[in-house]
């Protein structure tokens, strides 16, 4: 490399992060638009409807926001200035063109989120703290933001070796940090897309029927769609279930099916509580009827 690219790497790769008010404006406006749009298209007939249930979700976001705040914030910061100072990383290595460097380091991000994601569905005392996240017994907007502070908290250490081992800059993490936001709200809601768009989206990322399946209380289904972002990562590992039904889904957590089950205490202490068994998926309900396409198509 000339001593002219190097340059002109560092210049681009050492760009400031995505200010936070931008980001904030782009999280929001989305959460907002998606709420507006979920009310004139719902997907899936509401379980619990109404505000108590968005209430929770939205108190369960906020003390999840003081966690990441105090928890991850500082720490990933850190990690990706010193990354970026110290030049560690995968993709600093490949001595790509700065744009390029970025791209790579934004899709390895949402690939190692896809490996978390599987882990905390794997590992026991990870899922009871994800288990919270998925023991909503609808799916929207609000449940994309509802995630339990300690899973909040235990992913801090996971975050910075993404951030180590990839070679993610500040630029870099903050161009994933809100287009995972803006992914993770669009495919937790309740949005019905014309079935045709919607198709070929999920050629390409997470939609809210792909990421509905993933919501059942069927331990098959829960154990497919683990992708964030780009749906890709499914594909590869085969992960992929697209030819369920939405109208013949149970959301939620086998065992947590009453909306006295869901309350906001109880949601914040189940993790905590070991008299509490928290199935993995129930895999006693009857199979369904083979639908007849492969599992790759979605259905409406
Ligand atoms: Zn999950």
């Amino acid at each position: 490399m000339t001593s002219k690219h190097r340059d002109a790497n560092d210049q681009a790769t050492t760009a400031s992060p995505i200010p936070r008010w931008l980001s904030a404006c782009i999280v929001g406006g989305t959460f907002l638009t998606l709420a507006l749009l979920e009310r004139r298209r719902p997907l899936r007939r509401p379980i619990e409807p109404g505000l108590p249930r968005t209430g929770r979700n939205l108190a369960m976001a906020t003390i999840g926001s003081i966690a990441v705040a105090l928890a991850e914030t500082p720490i990933v910061t850190r990690a990706a200035a010193m990354v970026e100072r110290r030049r560690w990383g995968l993709v600093k290595r490949l001595r790509l063109p700065p744009w390029l460097e970025v791209c790579a380091a934004v899709v390895l991000m949402d690939y190692s989120l896809y490996l978390w994601h599987v882990l905390t569905h794997r590992v026991p005392a990870l899922w009871r703290f994800h288990a919270v996240h998925h023991i909503d017994l609808d799916l929207d907007a609000s449940t994309a933001v509802r995630f339990h502070f300690g899973e909040l908290a235990l992913s801090t250490p996971w975050r910075v070796a993404q951030i180590v081992t990839i070679g993610t800059s500040p630029l870099a993490l903050s161009i994933w940090q809100t287009a995972l936001l803006a992914s993770i709200l669009f495919h937790h809601s309740n949005l019905e897309l014309p079935f045709e768009i919607e198709r070929r989206l999920s050629r390409t990322i997470v939609t809210p029927r792909m990421h509905g399946i993933h919501h059942s209380v069927l331990r098959r289904e829960m154990d497919s769609n683990w992708s964030s972002g780009l749906s890709v990562w499914d594909r590869l590992h085969r992960t992929l279930r697209l030819n369920v039904p939405q109208m013949d889904i149970t959301i939620g957590v086998s065992g947590f099916q009453s909306v006295s089950d869901v309350g906001l205490a109880r949601m914040l202490a189940l993790p905590f509580d070991p008299e509490v068994r928290l199935a993995a998926g129930d895999e006693d309900l009857p199979a369904r009827q083979d639908p007849g396409v492969p599992a790759t198509f979605l259905v409406p």
